[in-house]
């Protein structure tokens, strides 16, 4: 989609801090950090939310979450961290192309606000 933030990165129109990359999925630096560790997973055909992802392609939603947790900064990160898919308005979704949001690096609060 010509006016999404997260096909341009995909398409390279924007640049990203890339920390993993495959044919389909790409996970890179959130630019506004919430936690020492921020990363986001997205797949790079354009989905709105992971309802329409895991509808239409189940197998690719758990091929993001695999390379998502693959990330070596994580895998073996035995301190924990978050993943988070915001979702609609009143979700806090912001960016209309799915993305898991993958928080480490500080003690996370729960219920989130
Ligand atoms: P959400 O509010 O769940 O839709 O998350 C969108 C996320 O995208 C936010 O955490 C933003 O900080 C992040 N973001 C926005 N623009 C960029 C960008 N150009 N590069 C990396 N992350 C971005
Ligand atoms: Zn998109």
């Amino acid at each position: 989609m010509s006016d999404c933030l997260f096909c341009s990165i995909v398409a390279g129109d924007i640049p990203a801090d890339k920390v993993a990359e495959t044919d389909e999925v790409l996970v890179f630096r959130d630019i506004d950090p919430k936690a020492p560790s921020h990363l986001l997973a997205i797949p790079k055909e354009h989905y709105v939310n992971v309802a329409e992802l895991s509808e239409a392609d189940a197998d690719l939603a758990g091929r993001l979450l695999a390379t998502l947790t693959s990330v070596s900064e994580i895998s073996g990160n035995t301190e924990g961290y978050r993943v988070v898919f915001n979702t609609g308005q009143l979700g806090g979704q912001t960016v209309d192309h799915v993305h898991a949001h993958l928080l480490a690096g500080r003690q996370m609060t729960w219920p989130p606000g």
